[in-house]
């Protein structure tokens, strides 16, 4: 299964299933080997490996791609704050790179605001009309909030009021780079920072651009999604 992290393989409508999963099962069922293969493979997997469930590969294994390569999974449920979407740990590596004029890449695959919204008085999700996928929140250039089906690309407008009870209460869950963006900006109010995904391209040039700053080191942080990950210079980076 070719990159088992992407989200192409999760499905949004009901019935909710991700075909890695379904891949995983049919393996055990039928006694086959799998082999998910992935660039940056998802948090599922990496914990599989680190639990011994699955059997780690590496294309160009050596020493020098390990002292590349230092992973660390942070528990946030152990953070002081459980509000916050970046550990004290994370916070303290980017201070420490910024200090030494290193730069820093931060990368989420998840595009948008927030993932959905949802109500907290009846757990009722808004869906898209024509597709029935859950919207994700989105905020555009002037900072106004709005829905946005990421299946067929409908647009919606934010509701405040749940449509299924009346309740107030229904509010954006779930954290996206445009979210990301805003909690990296309050926290280092000096840095140079850019946004890379689909929503952050809004002129032909700005993709071309966004990496030349990058690449140039006019820029300190670089927070995107998969894109981040095609055509950034690595070499002045080191978290
Ligand atoms: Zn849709
Ligand atoms: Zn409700």
């Amino acid at each position: 299964m070719e990159r088992e992290h992407s989200s192409f393989y999760k499905e949004e409508r009901s019935p909710r299933y991700n075909a890695r999963e379904v891949a995983l099962k049919r393996a055990e069922l039928e006694n086959i080997p799998l082999i998910l293969s992935s660039e940056t493979p998802s948090m599922e997997s990496y914990w599989n490996v680190h639990e011994n469930n699955f059997l780690e590969a590496e294309l160009n294994a050596g020493e020098e791609r390990e002292n590349l390569l230092k992973k660390t999974i942070i528990d946030m449920t152990k953070e002081k704050s459980k509000k916050k979407i970046i550990s004290y740990e994370l916070q303290q590596a980017i201070s420490g790179s910024l200090k030494n004029k290193r730069q820093v890449v931060l990368f989420l695959n998840k595009r948008g605001f927030s993932s959905f919204m949802i109500c907290s008085q009846c757990g009722h999700i808004p869906k898209c009309p024509d597709c029935n996928t859950s919207l994700s929140y989105h905020l555009d250039i002037q900072k106004r909030a709005q829905l946005i089906c990421h299946n067929c690309g409908k647009r919606a407008k934010v509701t405040n009021v749940c449509v299924k009870c009346g309740s107030k209460e229904i509010r954006p869950l779930g954290m996206g780079t445009q979210k990301l963006e805003s909690e990296i900006r309050k926290m280092f109010t000096r840095a140079g920072i850019r946004r890379l995904d689909q929503d952050s391209l809004i002129k032909d040039d700005d993709y071309r651009q966004i990496l030349e700053e990058f690449n140039q080191g006019k820029t300190d942080i670089l927070i995107g999604t998969q894109m981040v990950l095609k055509g950034v210079d690595f070499d002045n980076v080191d978290l």
